[in-house]
């Protein structure tokens, strides 16, 4: 699942809580000597996906492998689920997590998830929302359901996965004009519920996280 290769970054710090394109090496923070003495390690494994746990063991984000060891070592965060792997530099040895947990509960603002395409895409699980056809997210577009040309907003509710046939069917005209087409469902904004499913999708191949995703009894079936 092309999931598997995004590049997520930890919630906290400025970027609180936003799943966006930057990677976790990116933006203007200054370099420390922890980053420097973490740079040694191979890329690729830098960038292998963490789950991010609230020290509540609610799972909140997920991160890339650096950022993960930079929390840790900074004393931020406690491995509690290893990948298996250990990375070796000249005087240092790192087992890389898989799970890491904040030792500092902190409130996370849902709402301030990123409006993105992926986001969308992951939210409607890469199906048209309105012939309800599956496809890769490179054969989707994005459906505005009120159209932008009559005021419709770019906006979590607004916005839809949609195949490209469906989208051009659809044209300018509203919902109600059409009656071959109609949603599968309402658009929701990004919940805790959307943020729950999207930390599953991408972190289905790795069964250390399963028990953190999966621990609301309640929701299991979603
Ligand atoms: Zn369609």
């Amino acid at each position: 699942m092309q999931t598997r290769k995004q590049k997520q970054r930890v919630t906290g710090g400025r970027h609180a809580g936003h799943m966006g394109h930057h990677g976790a090496g990116s933006g203007r923070r200054a370099t420390t000597e922890l980053d420097v003495r973490i740079g040694v390690f191979r890329q690729t494994a830098m960038q292998t996906p963490v789950l991010v746990l609230n020290a509540s063991y609610e799972p909140i984000n997920i991160c890339g492998a650096r950022r993960a060891l930079v929390l840790v070592l900074k004393g931020v965060a406690r491995t509690e689920e290893e990948q298996g792997t250990t990375l070796h530099a000249a005087r240092m040895q790192v087992k890389m997590p898989s799970v890491i947990r904040l030792l500092e509960y902190r409130r996370i603002p849902h709402q301030t998830r990123a409006l993105s395409r992926k986001n969308i895409l992951l939210r409607d699980r890469n199906m048209c929302q309105y012939c309800q056809v599956v496809l890769t997210a490179s054969e989707l577009t994005l459906d505005h359901v009120l159209p932008r040309s009559r005021g419709g907003l770019s906006t979590w509710e607004n916005l839809v996965a949609c195949c490209h046939d469906c989208n051009r069917r659809k044209g300018n005209q509203l919902l109600h004009e059409l009656t071959d087409m109609k949603l599968l469902r309402e658009p929701r904004p990004f919940s805790l519920h959307t943020s729950r499913h999207i930390m599953r999708m991408i972190g289905s191949a790795d069964p250390s996280w399963r028990r953190y995703l999966y621990f609301e009894s309640g929701e299991a079936a979603a």
